[in-house]
């Protein structure tokens, strides 16, 4: 027998589901079916794409039994099986780094929260929440071996060569005191057909039931074993005969996720391509959305056969938080996951989804205020995401996406602010790069406010990136069009349409002080203006047209790309306030630097970038606040 090591990930993780996550246990039973399924599932598609598996036939199916005496209770499959190495591999380790990076994050007050067990792929540690120990003894399809491992949860567990007359998976769970409630015949059926009912393979309960004489006394009992599943692959009935139930069970089934979806899409296409997709929308974004190897949440059938449920490519990468069944009629049975990617038919019943989608997403954006308002909180960065990357579809993305607004509270969409507009406002205004709270407080903005003109707050750092690249936005309405120029407020240029600074001052009133402060900041900045944008604050920094933005610049160097040259801002200036004004009559060399730097500074601070040298802002800050 060799006894192995736990990786140290799996014993935190262990720890933290026995001890912490027990407020839902029954999961656990959920978990060993949908993993007893998969199996079934991988073998199945083994025996018709694989020439070496061709001749094995098999009844698919999962069998449960308990025994109260001996407090056990038995989960088992026909289905691939596992061989030793593969049982120290899976059960042995957590193989995606996503879900230790989530472990790592988890604090102490996830107690209650049994759900995440499934969502991050630990399924089948969460059977000990119900045992203490736990022995799974498994076939391997084409081998003759089996192997049984065990391991009471702790810190270690055992390999050794056992015996099993078929291919597949058996666990036998010894129960915990606690996990006894479920070795009995009620727990096991309610708990079945919640969770798994639509599990695709039959699932059998055996149990033993009692036998009475005529006069009613126990006369012994008899083994029964009794299908408990409905077992049919629910996205193939009509939709009229499926219930919101129906619905939301299946959807928890085969996301693991334990809240409702926000809402689902079930379509039945038929005509050059016969398929049905039934996709969801879940309430939260799921835990991996931002892991590089986050995990596919569609899973592809052809005629009812699974195929797979690891290709990131069924989806556009931008849609990962989707949930679901693509199920084809025409795709071969042995079509091979190497060259899914390239296949016609997929690639056809991949667009039409998405342009299903978006066209269903757009429906909601307009009919159901509460609903969009989940979506667009949780999956507005992905949308966004879809802007840059999914060309085909842009100009539905584009009336998706939201962002916040100088103008309203909440969300606002491009075509409504276009309908806010003034009538001949020439650009749409956005500002960028930081917080809301620092963006709605930007000096840069209380010109615009002034007149009236809203601006979009774009306070996500992906809206750095997929703005720009946008350009520009056409508001179509039946056969009109009309386009404007997206404009950063934070560029020289876009204040061409301010009118005049404040107070009618013109450059020459206050090219004096322009020059004293030009001469005192020389290399730091690339110009000095007078601003017409200012209305209270004195100064303000923009980049020059073509130059990346101050904030664009901390991105990219936060991204590691150190060769991102330091633009120099451009310092507007407000001529009308008083420190600037203070600068008309002094020729103090010392006064215009520190009142220089000030300017500067300030600037840039409220524009929430760091000071290179903080010491000296507050040296001169402290030498302009004692002069007499
Ligand atoms: P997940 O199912 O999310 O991958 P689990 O911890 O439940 O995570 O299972 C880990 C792995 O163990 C599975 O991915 C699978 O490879 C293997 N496994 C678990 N149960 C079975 C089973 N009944 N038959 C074959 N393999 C299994």
């Amino acid at each position: 027998m060799a006894q192995r090591q736990f990786q140290t990930e799996v014993s935190k993780l262990l720890h933290l589901i026995i001890h912490s996550l027990y407020s839902n246990r029954e999961v656990f039973l959920r978990e060993l079916v949908s993993n007893a399924s998969d199996a079934l599932d991988k073998l199945k598609y083994l025996c018709v794409a694989d020439e070496a598996y061709k001749s094995l036939s098999f009844d698919p199916r999962i069998d449960i039994s308990f025994n109260k005496d001996a407090k056990t209770l038995t989960v088992s499959d026909n289905g691939i099986g596992m061989d030793a190495e593969e049982l120290a591999d899976s059960l042995g380790t957590i193989a995606r780094s996503g879900t230790k990076s989530f472990l790592e994050k988890l604090g102490e007050d996830v107690k209650k929260d049994s759900n995440l067990i499934g969502q991050f792929g630990v399924g089948f540690y969460s059977a000990f929440m119900a045992a203490g120990k736990i022995e799974v003894t498994s076939r391997k399809a084409n081998s003759g071996e089996a192997w049984k491992w065990s391991s009471d949860g702790k810190e270690t567990y055992d390999i050794e060569s056992a015996s099993r007359d078929t291919h597949g998976t058996t666990v036998l769970l010894h129960l915990t005191e606690e996990g006894l409630e479920y070795a009995n015949r009620w727990s096991i059926e309610d708990i079945v057909k919640r969770y798994s009912n639509h599990v695709a393979f039959p699932i059998y309960l055996t149990y033993d039931e009692k036998e009475w004489d005529d006069k009613g006394k126990e006369k012994g009992s008899k083994t029964k074993t009794e299908k408990i599943n409905s077992g049919s692959a629910l996205w193939r009935r009509p939709k009229s005969e499926l219930t919101p139930e129906d619905y939301n069970e299946f959807y928890k089934q085969i996301s693991r996720d334990s809240e409702s979806p926000l809402f689902h899409i079930h379509t039945k296409a038929e005509g050059s391509l016969e398929y049905t997709t039934l996709f969801y929308i879940p309430q939260k974004a799921p835990f991996d959305m931002f892991h590089a190897d986050y995990k596919p949440g569609v899973k592809l059938y052809v005629k009812r056969v699974f195929i797979t449920d690891d290709d990131k490519e069924l989806m556009p990468v931008w849609l990962r938080f989707l949930r679901g069944i693509i199920d084809s009629e025409d795709l071969p049975l042995n079509v091979s996951r190497e060259i899914l990617q390239q296949n016609k038919i997929l690639i056809n019943i991949k667009n039409a989804s998405v342009k299903k989608i978006l066209s269903e997403l757009k429906t909601i954006s307009e009919t159901d205020a509460e609903k969009w308002n989940t979506f667009i909180s949780e999956f507005n960065r992905p949308l966004k995401e879809g802007l840059y990357s999914d060309w085909a579809n842009r100009d539905a993305i584009i009336e998706l996406v939201r962002f916040k607004s100088s103008a309203v509270e909440g969300w606002a969409s491009l075509a409504e602010y276009a309908a806010r507009m003034k009538a001949d406002q020439k650009y749409i205004y956005y500002i960028s790069g930081g917080d809301e709270k620092t963006l709605k407080a930007s000096p840069l903005l209380e010109a615009y406010r002034a007149r009236g003109i809203e601006v979009l707050v774009m306070d996500e750092e992906i809206d750095e990136i997929v703005v720009p690249q946008l350009g520009r936005y056409t508001l179509k309405s039946g056969d009109l069009s009309k386009e404007w120029e997206l404009k950063a407020v934070n560029r020289s240029g876009a204040d061409e349409e301010l009118g005049e600074a404040p107070d009618g001052k013109t450059e020459n009133d206050a090219k004096p002080v322009i020059e004293k402060l030009k001469n005192a900041l020389g290399e730091r900045v690339k110009d000095v203006k007078l601003s017409r944008r200012l209305q209270d604050s004195p100064s303000c920094i923009v980049a020059d047209e073509n130059d990346p933005s101050l904030q664009m610049a901390q991105i990219l160097k936060a991204m590691g790309q150190g060769n991102v040259p330091d633009a120099a801002p451009i310092l507007e200036v407000n001529p009308s306030h008083a420190l600037v004004a203070s600068l008309k009559d002094t020729d103090d060399a010392l006064v215009i630097a520190d009142t220089a730097g000030v300017l500067l500074d300030q600037a840039l601070l409220v524009e929430g970038v760091k000071l290179k040298d903080p010491a000296d802002f507050v040296k001169r800050l402290n030498r302009l606040l004692s002069r007499k």
